[in-house]
């Protein structure tokens, strides 16, 4: 079941790119292994899945621990939910990329636990695109500030963005999300291009109800677990 889904997601993104006039081929798919069982973890890595997301620190590190070594070479580990700042030690020595960056306090503390451990740790900054009361995310005129202070701190690299979109019956519901995501990246781009000659090419949008959707508004990164494990 796990490698039809997989293929018929593929097959999805593929479509959803023909849309566009994106050039890019690679989209990247996150598993999300949230509440999922090991067999079912192993069989999604047999798959040909090579990037790994969790939204809790403690869990992923239970799995980390059975998969990092024993056949789990190269699997990159995605923290995609929020992340407490008394987390972050644990979680620096975890994963490969951050998705849920919402703070300079945050920041900060990743920036120093990463130090400590000789990482230069890559994330990505959580934008609350909707302006949803109970999300995540920093506001969108909050997000230029932030930038500013993470691609300062020594130990962190900024690659992108990541949204998440609100659950919604019609998914052409969070198009509008998905694009101003989009556009807030370019407009950093041409700030952050002139300032500090660096350019954010990760877009984390799109979640099983959504990819498509994402990848027509200019995902680069999407993160799927309904649609993998189940039917
Ligand atoms: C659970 C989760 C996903 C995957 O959701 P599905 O609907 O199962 O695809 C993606 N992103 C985040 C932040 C999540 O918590």
């Amino acid at each position: 079941m796990i490698s039809e889904n997989l293929a018929i997601v593929k097959e999805n993104i593929k479509r959803a790119l023909e849309k566009t006039k994106r050039t890019t081929e690679d989209i990247k798919i996150v598993c999300v292994i949230k509440g999922r069982s090991l067999e079912e973890v192993k069989k999604a890595i047999s798959c040909g899945i090579i990037d790994i997301g969790e939204n809790k620190v403690q869990e992923a590190k239970e799995k980390y621990n059975r998969f990092h070594l024993r056949g789990g070479i190269g699997i990159r580990w995605h923290l995609v939910g929020h992340l407490q700042t008394n987390k972050v030690k644990e979680a620096v020595k975890i994963f490969d990329l951050i998705h849920s960056v919402d703070s300079v306090k945050l920041a900060s503390e990743i920036d120093k636990q990463a130090a400590r451990i000789n990482k230069i740790q890559d994330i990505l900054i959580e934008v609350n695109a909707s302006g949803e009361e109970t999300k995540f995310g920093v506001k969108p005129e909050e997000l230029p500030d932030l930038v500013k202070a993470t691609v300062n701190l020594k130990n962190i690299r900024l690659l992108g963005l990541m949204t998440i979109a609100p659950l919604v019956k019609d998914k052409e519901e969070v198009r509008p999300y998905f694009r101003r995501l989009c556009q807030l990246q370019r407009e950093l781009n041409n700030f952050l291009l002139k300032a500090y000659n660096l350019q954010l090419m990760t877009l984390s949008m799109g979640m099983s109800q959504d990819y498509e959707v994402a990848v027509e508004e200019g995902a680069t990164t999407v993160r799927i677990g309904t649609a993998i494990f189940e039917k």
